[in-house]
């Protein structure tokens, strides 16, 4: 997962960066509103946390630019601002839900996780794909309800690719899945990371659409997928 956080608060914006790329999860920050709606518009974040008081342009402001500009990215208010009419103004502008600094930022981690559910039309916690079960709070994942091992990285694509069962994703996107502006793309490719994930969890699990990219065909048949490819044979 992949977040944006636009925050003019060093020490806030610095716990907040190290504490979410502690949970894996891939951060971007910039410190001013003029900086945060240009980097809010670019379609590869899952998640926006949003400061109010911002130099350069104010927090509602980017809310308004970026929801008028037709994107739907779950956003969350950060604003130490705790005026109740503050926070129904960020609501009302298309802000998703709020926090009042200080915060705990576990609490702030199950919220993303809660907006990314909401985003995906999940009500349930676990992402359940055959007979592969994913926690995105723990990152805990299971085969036929054996644990798997799955590195940092195997797991953000995972985590992307059932985001959106039925999706063909580009390798560059799903790059930008696991990496933020700042961090070093390693020597492991997207392709090096689909084989690790086929290897542990079954050859069917990733389709590789030849010149397109990769999907996890949806389950339901919806989706057109064709052959099942690799049936799961539970009992
Ligand atoms: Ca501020």
């Amino acid at each position: 997962m992949r977040v944006l956080l636009i925050e003019d608060d060093a020490m806030i914006g610095e716990s907040v960066r190290l504490g979410l790329r502690q949970e894996n999860f891939a951060v971007d920050w910039v410190r001013d509103g003029e900086a945060g709606l240009a980097a809010a518009r670019m379609p590869e974040h899952d998640i926006v946390l949003l400061d109010l008081g911002l130099p350069r342009r104010s927090g509602l402001d980017v809310l308004a630019g970026l929801r008028g500009g037709g994107s739907r990215t779950p956003v969350l208010i950060l604003t130490a601002r705790d005026a109740v009419s503050d926070r129904v103004a960020g609501l009302n502008a298309g802000a998703d839900d709020y926090l009042v600094k200080p915060f705990d930022l576990q609490e702030l981690i199950a919220r993303i996780h809660a907006l990314a559910r909401r985003a995906q039309g999940r009500a349930e916690p676990l992402v359940r794909y055959g007979a592969v079960c994913l926690n995105p709070a723990t990152r805990d994942v299971t085969l036929d309800g054996q644990p798997v091992r799955l590195s940092a990285r195997e797991y953000a694509l995972l985590a992307a690719l059932l985001s959106r069962p039925g999706q063909v994703w580009s390798v560059a996107q799903l790059q930008e899945k696991l990496y933020g502006w700042d961090d070093e793309v390693g020597s492991n490719t997207v392709e090096v990371y689909v084989h690790g994930l086929r290897k542990k969890l079954g050859s069917g699990l990733i389709r590789n659409i030849r010149g397109v990219g990769y999907v996890c065909p949806r389950l339901d048949g919806a989706g057109g997928a064709g052959d099942t490819g690799d049936e799961e044979g539970r009992a």
